[in-house]
């Protein structure tokens, strides 16, 4: 699909974007929808399709049965590992060359911003492609464990279980991720939160604590959410179409300064 010639982004938010001193991208699952990933509220699709995320992805449902939970991020592994980077992660790549400072901070965890080119992301909530020990051994790459046939795999250095090293509901997330995003909300003098439903806390509560802290708001997102209504700017729409969009519109204005 190309660029859609009715779509305009508003002349002063690029203003804004060109001002800014210090940028954060918050991003969801949504960024990654169209590199083929799908959402959490998306419906599941095959094998998959009779279970909720939300009872796959916890402690309990690990404890109770760790051979189905780790087969689920198996599955998912493999989509990941076969999707592309869209122009949506490219975009947001691309805007590290075009602002003095930015922050990105996602709640996905598939690795794709890396891959198109991000540097220092900050993983909210894990990434799928490492594992690590239960028992407490760090994590490591998931191509890089030993394949000893069991399910889930076993830590080479104690035997216990291993585990995705993601966050799961109710878990809490890594102190590092938590305290540098912290900071760069209350820093920041605009925020994009990007494909992100803005109910998962606490990075739903993110926004609103750079609004506190007196940051424009942006959403891109082809649905309202609850952020909607404090928003400054609501760009509805996808973020692969978006997304260069604004890239575009910011060089152009830098372009001609
Ligand atoms: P979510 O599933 O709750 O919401 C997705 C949001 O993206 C929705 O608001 C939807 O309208 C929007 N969206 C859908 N397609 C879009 C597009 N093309 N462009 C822009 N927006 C689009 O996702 P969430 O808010 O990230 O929270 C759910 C949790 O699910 C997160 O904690 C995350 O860790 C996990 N998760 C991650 C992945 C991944 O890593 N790719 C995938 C599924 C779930």
């Amino acid at each position: 699909m190309g660029p859609d010639p009715n779509f305009l982004i508003p002349p002063d938010l690029i203003q804004a974007l060109d001002r800014s001193r210090h940028a954060v991208v918050m991003t969801g699952s949504g960024t990654s929808a169209e590199s083929g990933i799908p959402t959490f509220r998306n419906a599941q699709t095959g094998l998959w399709a009779k279970y909720r995320p939300e009872d796959l992805a916890t402690p309990e449902a690990f404890e109770r049965d760790p051979q189905l939970v780790w087969e689920w991020y198996a599955w998912r592994r493999e989509l990941v590992g076969a999707a592309e980077p869209n122009p949506g992660h490219i975009a947001i790549a691309e805007l590290n060359d075009l602002l003095p400072h930015l922050t990105l901070i996602t709640q996905n965890v598939d690795g794709l911003h890396q891959r198109a080119g991000s540097p220092r992301v900050i993983e909210f909530h894990g990434n799928l492609m490492r594992s690590r020990c239960t028992a407490g051994h760090p994590a490591d790459e998931i191509d890089k464990i030993d394949n000893t046939g069991e399910t889930p795999p076993r830590c080479r250095q104690c035997g216990a279980m291993l585990r995705p090293d993601v966050v799961w509901f109710g878990e809490a997330i890594p102190a590092v991720a938590l305290a540098t995003a912290l900071k760069a909300v209350e820093d920041c003098d605009i925020l994009l939160a990007i494909g992100t439903s803005a109910v998962v806390q606490p990075a739903a509560g993110l926004a609103m604590q750079a609004k506190q802290h007196g940051a424009l708001l942006v959403e891109v997102n082809p649905e309202p959410t609850p952020l909607t209504r404090d928003v400054d700017f609501v760009l509805t729409g996808s973020s692969g179409r978006i997304m260069p969009e604004l890239v575009n519109a910011l060089r152009s204005r830098q372009d001609h300064a």
